[in-house]
């Protein structure tokens, strides 16, 4: 029977005894072994009540069982729904009463905790540990190794996938079979993975980066992973030289910029470095190609739409771009207020239409209209512009955007600048309330080690290059930018954290 997402994902598999996993300790797992373990997933989840479009909560350290279940889930008709290992107890409630999982599977050492929220949302729990061992793990092992797929159709439902929360609460995106297999087969073509690739994959898998656009790419072109529970510098730099590829967010390549053991002829045999999930500095991207030799190829989604735009493989990879939109996805710049696409060059916000794009948020129907254009198009959220040869450059989130006395201030912008002054790590513009102008412009950076960037050099390195309602009206130095795990920067936190700047 036909399962859509399933078939697509292992069309291509070159031979069963391929190794399509080896984790940092050296476990390694066949194309035959995935295919046997998955059925045993699905074989389990089945015997626990789950049945075609039922919901399988997991919040669980990254295994090769934690990728077992989703595929298991898949499998078996159900909508693979992976929450971030970081919530807490409270956080979980809230997704579990939303999503009403027909299973919920957590870390065994998270079960006292959790299981009162599991009987109360009338989810049957299970656990899996961090060894991918425990009472789950050992249901699958009682399973037969062959499972007849639950068919599935192009639009039921793969995954819901829930948004990283960066702007305001999560919301819950459903992701159909179609979207995900359409845009990891054009990911793994745009960049040409095939069954010579060998991925560093030390992304979490609860995130649309990790799970789909990094598993999901390998899967298709036949590729092996090398499977690593987390980044943890020390072990990427040992498994660089046996990987061909790695993605990563910005903050892995800054880290490994950052350590002296990361030389060009640690890389040289590599054949592409991609990132996203949050804004590649310029500078971060020049300081790679200087010592790699490598251009790093920066790509542009979201959870709701999966990927939507890359800098090209074989053309120019300009840095503080996001690339070209991807094949098969329809992209306007458009006014915000009216979703008229704006004169060439202006700034507006992005606008997709495509395969890749999700079914809607999870039980949000009036927020999910409010984000579609009459014509079918989602408005991601992001402000962006479009220079002449069709590269995309995003200037910050249409929540970020600064409004001070009457004019626009984009983010990016001035981040860029900030970025590239002696002494600066990284940056956030951020606005907060001013009486005299609704907000005015704040600059928080991160200094490189050992300098001491003080507001007045600040000020002065970029009084030449902004206009003056641009330039920053206070600076503040902090060792790190609040990020979340996927790097991003918290925005929220720091408007927060700054508010009583002009009171
Ligand atoms: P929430 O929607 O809950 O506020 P979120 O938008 O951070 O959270 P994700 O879906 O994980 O949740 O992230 C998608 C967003 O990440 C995009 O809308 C965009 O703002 C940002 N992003 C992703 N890739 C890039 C990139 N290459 N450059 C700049 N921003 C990026
Ligand atoms: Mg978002």
């Amino acid at each position: 029977m036909s399962n859509h997402l399933f078939d697509t994902l292992t069309a291509f598999i070159p031979s069963l005894d391929k190794v399509f996993l080896t984790t940092g300790d050296g476990v390694t797992m066949t194309y035959a072994q995935v295919l046997k373990r998955s059925a045993q997933y699905a074989g389990a989840v089945k015997k626990l009540g789950l049945k075609p479009g039922g919901r399988v909560a997991v919040q669980v350290e990254k295994t090769p069982d934690a990728l077992m279940l989703y595929l298991g889930t898949i499998r078996a008709g159900g909508v693979f729904l992976p929450l971030n290992t970081a919530y807490t107890p409270a956080e979980v409630a809230y997704f579990l009463e939303d999503a009403e999982p027909v299973v919920f599977v957590c870390d065994s050492k998270n079960e006292a905790a959790l299981s009162d929220i599991a009987a109360r949302t009338g989810a049957v729990l299970q656990t899996l540990c961090a060894a991918g061992t425990g009472p789950l793990a050992s249901l699958a092992d009682s399973m037969p190794e062959q499972f007849e797929n639950c068919p599935r159709e192009d639009d039921d439902l793969a995954a819901i996938l829930y948004t990283s929360g960066t702007t305001g609460r999560s919301k819950g995106a459903m992701l159909s079979h179609a979207n995900l297999a359409s845009n990891s087969q054009t990911l793994a073509k745009y960049w040409r993975f095939t069954e010579d690739d060998v991925l560093l994959h030390a992304l979490p898998i609860f995130h649309t980066h990790g799970l789909f656009v990094a598993t999901n790419c390998l899967m298709m072109a036949g590729g092996s992973l090398l499977f690593l529970p987390k980044f943890d510098l020390e072990a990427v730099l040992r498994l660089l030289p046996g990987a061909t590829s790695m993605m990563g967010v910005p903050t892995f390549y800054a880290r490994l910029l950052g350590s002296e053991a990361f030389t060009r002829d640690l890389v040289r045999h590599f054949r592409v470095f991609i990132s996203g999930s949050a804004p590649l500095s310029a500078e971060v991207h020049k300081a790679f190609e200087h010592r790699t030799g490598h251009k790093i190829l920066e790509r542009y989604g979201m959870t709701e739409t999966n990927m939507n735009t890359s800098n090209p493989y074989d053309g120019d990879r300009r840095p503080g771009t996001v690339g070209f939109p991807l094949p098969g996805v329809g992209l306007r710049i458009a006014d915000p207020k009216t979703g008229r696409e704006v004169a060439q060059g202006d700034v507006g916000i992005i606008e997709v239409k495509g395969p890749n794009v999700f079914q809607g948020y999870w039980r949000m129907p009036e927020k999910t209209a409010q984000e579609f254009r009459a014509d079918g198009y989602f408005i991601t959220g992001d402000m962006a512009r479009m220079d002449t040869d069709g590269y995309v450059s995003i200037v910050g989130r249409e929540k970020d955007l600064i409004i001070t006395g009457g004019f626009n201030v984009y983010p990016a912008e001035v981040e860029t600048l900030l970025d590239e002054i002696d002494g600066v790590a990284e940056s956030a513009v951020i606005g907060v309330p001013h009486a005299d102008f609704g907000e005015g412009v704040v600059a928080v950076l991160a200094p490189d080690p050992g300098a001491t960037p003080d507001e007045a050099f600040i000020l002065a390195a970029l009084s030449s290059k902004l206009a003056k309602f641009k330039q920053p009206k206070k600076v503040h130095v902090l060792d790190h930018l609040p990020r979340n795990t996927m790097g991003k920067i918290q925005k929220k936190v720091l408007r927060d954290q700054y508010k009583g700047d002009f009171e």
